[in-house]
């Protein structure tokens, strides 16, 4: 039986390879943090999300052991039957105070955040507006919805209007968008969407992943960015970047879409509760988040000082916001010549090219956090430099 399935995937593969869309898998040896060990080589790691550099840090870890010796290792439940803990409803009221909205309630991964909150949310009669360029997991919640689908093309204000003037024909309207657009690093602007929302009698969701603990005075988000605290009636977000990258995810807001998702989402309702180590982690994040913004004005800091040290040294930078810096290359081959040339100079950093990007936009990819010193960015900046004139990109 296999067989014919066997030959059509291995040809599948192939082609996979010969487009040069393979994706290989480097092994780390190291726990994930600034200075990473791969193979027989110490890099300095520019392409993980942990933006606060909290994946290894030792109140977080002491945390999730402590959360292992009172709560257990696994709940062998979903929530509803019997896998809520204490500790579960602590964090969901964490994350409420984190972000000032009314409820929250978790799931295994933002994916399942996302995929489980259009089809409870909105029906046949209903309408969901999204952004062209969202996330995956977004998408495919918008697929499981019966409701009617509209797109805007990236960050567009006029075609986000055409689009609820069409979407007038259904009962409710929902705008969804990432928050932060992890491949330029651009923000949703947020207070044009929800005027809009406003004129056009729909309600707003935001994806947090890449802007919660990164973005806004304190790094509460783009709600605080654009003083829109509470006014967004849905937030999902991941515990698995910034907040300590293991795993997990949230939708954070209104009450009744909070209480309406614990009923009906199926992510949520037949799946696996989220670990007591994670869940005790993730209270100690919060906590520690809820003392200081100590954690978060150094990523500032570090950010300002990198991009401003790219810019000067003549790199062709994506506008960004956020702790994502686009470095513009256009070429895929160099994209990637690069990247393996960075490697070897000891700077992890990723090329990315169609179609993950679009066509002539191929770029490297740097995502600095809060782990990294002034030195390791240095670093960074420099080595760049070095394969820039290599290659001819700079002078
Ligand atoms: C990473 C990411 C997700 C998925 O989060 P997980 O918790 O890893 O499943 C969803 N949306 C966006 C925008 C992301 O960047």
């Amino acid at each position: 039986m296999y067989t014919e399935l066997q030959n059509f995937l291995k040809k599948e593969l192939s082609s996979i390879e010969e487009a040069g869309l393979y994706k290989k898998e480097r092994e780390i040896l190291s726990s994930q943090q600034a200075k990473i060990r791969v193979g027989d080589k110490d890099v300095l790691n520019f392409c993980a999300n942990n933006y606060l550099g909290l994946s290894n840090n030792s109140r977080v870890i002491d945390a999730a052991k402590k959360a292992m010796d009172s709560h257990g290792f696994g709940m062998s439940s979903v929530r509803f039957i019997c896998g809520t803990q204490d500790m579960h409803k602590q964090l969901e009221r964490a994350i409420s105070d984190y972000f000032g909205t009314e409820d929250t309630i978790l799931y295994a991964s933002c994916f399942d955040a996302n995929g489980g909150l259009f089809e409870p949310l909105m029906g046949p009669e209903d309408a969901i507006i999204s952004d062209a360029l969202n996330h995956a997991s977004i998408i495919d919640g918008v697929r499981l919805s019966k409701a009617v689908r509209y797109r805007y093309a990236n960050g567009n204000m006029e075609d986000l209007e055409r689009q609820l003037q069409l979407a007038q024909a259904q009962r409710f309207r929902i705008i969804a968008t990432d928050g932060v657009f992890s491949m330029d690093g651009n923000v949703a602007p947020l207070d044009r969407i929800v005027e809009l929302a406003e004129k056009y009698k729909a309600i707003v969701m935001v994806d947090e992943c890449h802007s919660a603990g990164v973005v806004g005075p304190t790094g509460r988000g783009i709600t605080e960015l654009y003083n829109l605290r509470g006014k967004v009636e849905v937030l999902t977000g991941t515990l698995g970047k910034a907040f300590g990258g293991a795993v997990g995810g949230f939708t954070t807001g209104k009450k009744e879409i909070i209480d309406l998702l614990r009923q009906r989402s199926r992510p949520y309702l037949f799946s696996n509760s989220v670990p007591p180590a994670v869940v005790g982690a993730s209270l100690e994040v919060f906590r520690m988040l809820s003392q200081s913004d100590e954690i978060h004005d150094k990523l500032a800091a570090n950010i300002k000082h990198f991009i401003g040290g790219m810019k000067a040294a003549g790199f062709d930078i994506k506008p960004t916001q956020s702790a994502i810096c686009a470095v513009m290359l256009y070429d895929a081959r160099l994209s990637q010549q690069m990247a393996a040339a960075l490697f070897d100079e000891g700077i992890y950093v990723t090329g990315f090219y169609y179609p993950v990007v679009p066509k002539d936009q191929a770029r490297i990819r740097v995502q600095v956090s809060a782990g990294h010193s002034i030195e390791d960015l240095d670093k960074c900046k420099d080595a760049f430099i070095k394969v820039a004139r290599k290659f001819g990109v700079l002078k």
